[in-house]
């Protein structure tokens, strides 16, 4: 069966932009594909994955809560995916499942430039958290330091990933955002802040936050008026969308058309 069907895969899902993003992309390439979202809850993944590549599906993301699970599932996996211990991406074209994982990528993709030789902050250690600390350390920063809420985590994926951890956020020519604080709408600059131990510091040259709302996030705001470089969770989102499209489509990904309807809003 040729593949005509992608989608994401979370629990929940309703929120994502990827749909939008990619239906777009299908549409402005002629490509007659569709992108859909499957709620799936954690018990029902492994067999709703394996059911789709024999069900018209090319390949799909996979979102919280799924993307360790989405890796043991594959039979095949990327260095990536394998050292971040995380599947956002899988792809059934060679008739089994492979796994990667594209935010780590897609993350350097959209600061537009090689953190090598920079001191580098990833905020959380969740799993997103662990994707930018290893992409940073690949990429040759001189040095990763995480910080983590609840700090045994960050020590222990420091541990892991060969990285510092650290108790209070350190000075750093680079912050990466990768908690969920700001994801909403009740944080102040203060309050989003203050949860990340930031308060009264000096905004970083560059800041990237993972997070993406409606309208700008209090992070980015606080480090846009200090004049840095700022990178959104929505380019982040464009650009790790993009290397699953050519991954699956073998085609290269109309950029400006999955920018523009992400930014649009949800589907
Ligand atoms: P996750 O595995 O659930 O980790 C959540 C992280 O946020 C943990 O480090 C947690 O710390 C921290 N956290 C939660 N609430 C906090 C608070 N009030 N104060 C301080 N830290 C707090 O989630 P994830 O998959 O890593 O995703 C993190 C964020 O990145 C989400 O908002 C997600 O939407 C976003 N994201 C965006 C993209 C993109 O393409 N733009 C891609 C991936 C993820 P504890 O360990 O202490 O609980």
């Amino acid at each position: 069966m040729t593949p005509t069907l992608a989608g994401v895969l979370g629990w929940p899902v309703a929120h994502s932009r990827s749909p939008a993003m990619h239906n777009a992309a299908f549409r402005a390439l002629g490509l007659d594909w569709r992108y859909v979202k499957l709620p799936v809850s954690p018990e029902l993944f492994a067999e709703t994955v394996r059911a789709l590549p024999g069900s018209g599906y090319g390949g799909v993301n996979v979102t919280i809560p799924h993307k360790q699970a989405a890796l043991r599932l594959a039979d095949v996996a990327s260095p990536a995916a394998a050292a971040i211990g995380a599947a956002n991406t899988l792809s059934f074209d060679t008739g089994s499942i492979t796994a990667d994982n594209t935010d780590a990528p897609g993350f350097l993709a959209a600061l537009g430039r090689s953190p090598r030789g920079e001191r580098a902050l990833v905020l959380g250690a969740g799993g997103s958290g662990r994707a930018m600390a290893w992409a940073l350390r690949d990429a040759g920063a001189a040095e990763v330091m995480v910080w983590n809420r609840t700090p045994g985590r960050a020590a222990r994926l420091a541990a892991e990933l060969g990285v510092s951890h650290v108790e209070r956020p350190s000075a750093a020519d680079l912050v990466v955002n990768a908690t969920s604080v700001g994801l909403g709408s009740r944080w102040s600059e203060d309050d989003a802040l203050a949860a990340l131990g930031l308060n009264g510091r000096e905004a970083p040259a560059t800041l990237v936050d993972l997070v993406y709302a409606e309208r700008e996030t209090a992070l980015c705001r606080w480090a846009r008026e200090a004049s840095a470089q700022v990178v959104d969770g929505l380019e982040v989102l464009v650009r790790q969308g993009a290397l699953s499209f050519e991954r699956w489509t073998g085609r290269p990904a109309p950029l400006e058309v999955m920018r523009a309807a992400a930014r649009a809003g949800v589907a």
